[in-house]
């Protein structure tokens, strides 16, 4: 107890006076996951509080207990024994959120595989998001039952890592999406009706956060999940209580499950421009739309040798198997002529198209990624990445922040985070510079607070 408070006491020294400095990790006793809790005093920072507002300066923020205690002014008094850190010239927005991740799909970081859902690979995959200051996912489908103990030690405080929300297995198609590598307990395949609602209320069960289905036939390769199937899902699963979020890419499909009660699109709709009726359809029924770029960018992306890959925030986040197959020799043109390239960049115009009408419109706009589903979505980068390009569709900077925290939290009806204010966690990301005049200064990280813990920083922060 008094070595790990004399380290964290170093830590913060060190951090606290040397922008270069490397940060020094506090050591923990074997078999407890987290240090002792510490009253902290934030004080003197620009604070973006995730429910849309404008900005506040001079800002102190009290945190005790993995919650946030008081908010006040610059002159805010720390209490006796607080730690005190000076964050005058940094920003405070709260942890990001992101409402469409995956775990234990890829091992080494560089390769899909139906055999990655190890306790030791999703914990991994936790610290990763949480280190980038992504403090909460949602792992929307393909999770073994793992995912629920896994839940669980967190909730008792004995796991670390991004907070887990999760769909469970979620319900695919025989033969059909999604096509990844899954073993048979990652995901139900229902063939028939009664199939599928005994698959629901066996996730009802287990307490997940949503139903997550597949609802597309990818260009028309495989078979798609049948109307009927669906409205049975949907259906069985508001019987009990569970929202629906579903994978779509068209447009008719995406009417379709609107029409019927689904809660969440997790995807852009992709194959065409929404239309005026799509729109008032989305606002009517009340459903979110979680854009996720960054699944038809990340594939051809990286063989365009974007500058960012030379940062060290992305090549840590990518880790070194994946940056060498970016490096092989010939990885830009084999990209560059693979037939699907050119039908990504096409989806991906389109649905920044879609997101602007939509948001403009007034639709819920919640945020995710599919980081982890593939190699190249990368957890924690991809979130940041994602912030980048809904910036570029056209929304503000403080538009994408708000999506990804404020709002994503309402979308998971997690009401206890995604914005600053007294009494919610203190899950927050700490920015050496204003994210509002360059969403890219999301990435400038200097510090990361999960539950009140002080987690970071990154090894070596790109400056
Ligand atoms: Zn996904």
């Amino acid at each position: 107890m008094m070595l790990r408070s004399i380290c964290l006491f170093i830590a913060i020294f060190v951090s606290g006076f040397s922008g270069l400095a490397q940060i020094v990790t506090t050591t923990q006793a074997p078999g407890r996951q987290m240090p002792e809790q510490k009253v902290v005093l934030l004080r003197n920072a620009r604070v973006i509080d995730g429910t849309g507002a404008a900005p506040r300066e001079h800002v102190s923020l009290l945190l005790r207990d993995g919650k946030i205690e008081q908010i006040g002014g610059a002159e805010m008094v720390a209490p006796a024994g607080a730690q005190v850190r000076d964050l005058i010239g940094k920003t405070v927005l709260p942890g990001l959120i992101s409402a469409h991740s995956h775990l234990g799909l890829i091992v080494d970081d560089a390769e899909s595989s139906a055999s990655g859902y190890t306790r030791e690979n999703v914990t991994a995959q936790l610290k990763q998001y949480e280190r980038y200051g992504v403090t909460a996912i949602l792992s929307l489908g393909l999770n073994r039952d793992l995912v629920f103990v896994l839940r669980d030690e967190q909730q008792a405080g004995r796991l670390g890592g991004a907070s887990i929300f999760t769909a469970g297995r979620g319900i695919g198609v025989p033969e059909g999406a999604p096509p990844l590598p899954a073993a048979t307990d990652q995901i139900f395949r229902p063939a028939s009706v009664k199939e599928a609602r005994s698959d629901v209320d066996e996730m009802a069960a287990q307490r997940v956060d949503i139903i997550k289905i597949w609802v597309d036939k990818l260009h028309g390769n495989v078979p798609e999940m049948a109307p009927g199937i669906y409205k049975a899902v949907i259906d069985e699963a508001h019987k009990r209580h569970v929202r629906v979020a579903a994978h779509v890419y068209s447009l008719d499909d995406a009417k379709q499950l609107v029409a019927d009660g689904v809660d969440v699109l997790a995807h852009s709709v992709r194959d065409q421009l929404v239309d005026d009726a799509f729109v008032r359809s989305m606002k009517q029924h009340n459903v979110w739309y979680v854009p996720t770029f960054t699944v038809d960018e990340s594939a051809y992306i990286y063989a365009e040798n974007p500058a960012f890959m030379k940062t060290p925030f992305f090549q840590q986040a990518a880790g070194p198997k994946l940056m060498a197959k970016f490096g092989v020799p010939g990885y830009a043109e084999k990209i560059k002529q693979d037939p699907q390239t050119a039908q990504h960049q096409k989806d991906f115009e389109i649905a920044q198209q879609n997101l602007k009408k939509l948001f403009d419109a007034g639709v819920r706009v919640g945020f995710g990624t599919d980081s982890g589903a593939l190699p190249g979505r990368i957890p924690g980068f991809a979130e940041h990445h994602e912030l980048v390009l809904m910036v570029r569709a056209g929304l503000s900077p403080l538009q994408a922040i708000t999506a990804a925290t404020g709002e994503n939290a309402k979308l998971l009806h997690a009401s206890d985070r995604g914005t600053i204010a007294v009494g919610e966690r203190a899950d927050l990301l700490v920015l050496d510079a204003d994210p509002l005049v360059d969403i890219g200064n999301t990435q400038r990280i200097f510090a990361v607070y999960h539950d009140g813990h002080n987690i970071i920083d990154l090894p070596s922060r790109a400056k």
